[in-house]
């Protein structure tokens, strides 16, 4: 059977955990200087020592999904089940380091194609099995964590053998894909036809078409190339009551925009098989340059005049002064101290770093757009790091998820949330969420330090992405991020200020907070697509829909 092993890994990024990188000498003293944290290394628990429970799947079901996908594609093996139990979020990963009790299904099914897919829905609806869709597996929300819900048993569909380019039609720019096709795969296979669907996200070595329709992913050059949602023109979907496509034309007013419907639906309303995707022309130019901006509030005013005049570059990133000092802090060395120098003499009190990125197809494109962008930006005269500092950022865009591992390794609490709301709101809401957290982390010996950057910029608002890193509570680590993130997710929700996730998606962890924002008569909306498609309640069982 095909095997990606990547799968296999949930306790880091990397299959040996924080081993595949290293905190810099320079870093730890940083770290421990501004955080309190102490020498305490935590090594990873062998997978030995996790509770797996038998796998509860009844013997008539295993026998109907391996009359659809053969036995060697019904995977009930201890190390296959724990490789597909739960996602990447800090939790997940604490989990498989031995913290907690981990959800782990009863058996992965691998299917080979959208009709095998299909069938086995249909065996599970019949059955009574809660069924997750499984992609790259990196969801931090919860979303792949196999909860049984009332269902006997629970198996994880992984989609790694749905790996096809199906077509690609360039006169129109359209490619269909199958769901289980990642990141990298379908770049380089569009690659040898000129092409490109430029979705970058932070999870992009791992991450598969059909999860980021599923969750409406937002990747690094979202302002150039839009998010997922903006790309997808057709889906196939696998559900319980039969096949179901939506899409055949750029554009519709033949009611409500059913493709809308499936992407962002977790798997809850069915299973994406293919996707059809809007393609661009393969960029043959690219630029990526720094600027230092003075202050938050400078900052968030430069990108909101970018955006309204319409000149965002295709990666527009701001981060806010702690931020920029982490980012500050983890380069280290004599160059930073520069960096500093050159700043303070400039009067740049505190640092934003705002990294601008424009892909074109022609020298005398990057020119005009560059130009463009430059015309609104010198007015509110940023400081030039030139282009050393955008392709730094280039470089490093994909290190955070082996940071993450190298830090949960050095008894590091780390991770991120994210949300999004209008410009007028943005800057109170950013302050919120700060103090939600920093309240709930600070403690004797432990200040957390909360960075945050704007990844995603529209006309009238933008994205807030924070990150969190304090010394671990070893007594109690999962209760130390839970309270964190339920005091950050009280503090968009209950204003409204916000949204409850921007591109993470709801998952198990957002879930509490939907009904919040969408109001009682969204929540039946929902409920009630969720009984039209899927009577049983058998896809993905405690996700979207409750
Ligand atoms: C380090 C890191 C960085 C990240 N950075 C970003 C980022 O920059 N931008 C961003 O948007 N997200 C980011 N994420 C979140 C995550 O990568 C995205 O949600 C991504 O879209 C998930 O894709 P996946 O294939 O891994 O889906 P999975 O994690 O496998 O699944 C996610 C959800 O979609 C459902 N699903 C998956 N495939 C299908 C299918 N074929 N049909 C129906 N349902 C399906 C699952 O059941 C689950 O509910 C990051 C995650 C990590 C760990």
């Amino acid at each position: 059977m095909t095997n990606n092993s990547d799968h296999l890994v949930r306790r880091g990024w990397t299959p040996h955990g924080g081993q595949d990188a290293i905190l810099p000498p320079h870093a730890t003293r940083w770290l421990a200087s501004r955080t309190g944290l102490g020498a305490r290394s935590t090594p990873v628990a062998p997978d030995s020592t996790l509770t797996v429970p038998e796998s509860a799947l009844p013997e008539p079901a295993y026998k109907a999904l391996a009359d659809v996908v053969g036995e060697r594609h019904v995977l009930t093996g201890r190390a296959e089940r724990l490789g597909r139990a739960g996602g990447l979020s800090y939790l997940d990963l604490l989990r498989h380091r031995g913290t907690g009790a981990i959800a782990v299904p009863d058996a992965v099914v691998v299917p080979a194609d959208p009709a095998q897919v299909q069938q086995v829905v249909e065996v599970c609806a019949a059955a009574g099995i809660g069924l997750v869709p499984f992609g790259g597996g990196t969801s931090v929300v919860g979303g792949v964590t196999a909860l049984r819900g009332d269902k006997a048993a629970v198996v994880v569909l992984d989609l790694m053998r749905l790996d096809r380019l199906v077509s690609v039609d360039p006169v129109s720019r359209l490619a269909v894909f199958q769901a289980g096709v990642v990141a990298p795969e379908a770049e380089r296979l569009l690659a040898a036809h000129g092409l490109t669907l430029g979705h970058v996200p932070q999870s992009f070595e791992r991450a598969t078409i059909g999860g980021f329709a599923a969750t409406r992913s937002s990747g690094q050059a979202s302002a150039g190339y839009g998010r997922f949602e903006d790309m997808v023109e057709g889906v196939r979907v696998a559900t319980p009551r039969g096949e179901w496509r939506a899409g055949v034309a750029p554009a519709s007013a033949a009611g409500p925009d059913l493709r809308q419907l499936v992407v962002g639906s977790e798997g809850a309303f069915g299973v994406l098989t293919e996707v059809t995707v809007r393609v661009r022309e393969l960029p043959t130019v690219r630029r990526y340059e720094g600027f230092v901006l003075d202050g938050w509030e400078a900052g968030a005013t430069a990108v909101r005049e970018l955006a309204q005049a319409r000149v965002l570059a295709d990666v527009t990133r701001l981060s806010d002064p702690h931020e920029t000092e982490v980012a500050f802090a983890m380069s280290g060395g004599w160059k930073t101290a520069l960096v500093r120098k050159y700043l303070r003499a400039r009067g740049i009190l505190e640092p934003c770093l705002l990294v601008l990125g424009w892909e074109c197809t022609s020298t005398e494109e990057l020119a005009l757009r560059r130009r463009a962008t430059m015309r609104v930006l010198r007015g509110l005269r940023p400081v030039s790091l030139g282009t050393a500092a955008g392709e730094k950022w280039r470089h490093g865009r994909f290190s955070g998820p082996r940071q993450r591992d190298a830090l949960m390794d050095s008894g590091v609490c780390v991770e991120t949330l994210e949300t999004a709301t209008y410009w007028s709101t943005l800057s109170s809401l950013r302050t919120e969420v700060r103090a939600a957290l920093i309240g709930s982390l600070s403690a004797p010996g432990r200040t957390p330090v909360v960075a945050c950057h704007i990844s995603h910029a529209y006309e009238t608002g933008a994205s807030l992405y924070f990150t969190t890193i304090v010394p671990r509570d070893h007594d109690d680590p999962e209760g130390q991020w839970q309270r964190a993130k339920a005091a950050a997710c009280a503090a968009i929700s209950d204003g409204p200020l916000g949204t409850i996730s921007h591109h993470h998606a709801v998952g198990t962890d957002h879930a509490p907070y939907l009904a919040k924002e969408i109001g009682d008569l969204g929540t039946d909306v929902l409920a009630g697509v969720k009984r039209t498609l899927d009577p049983d309640g058998v896809l993905n069982p405690g996700k979207l829909v409750r």
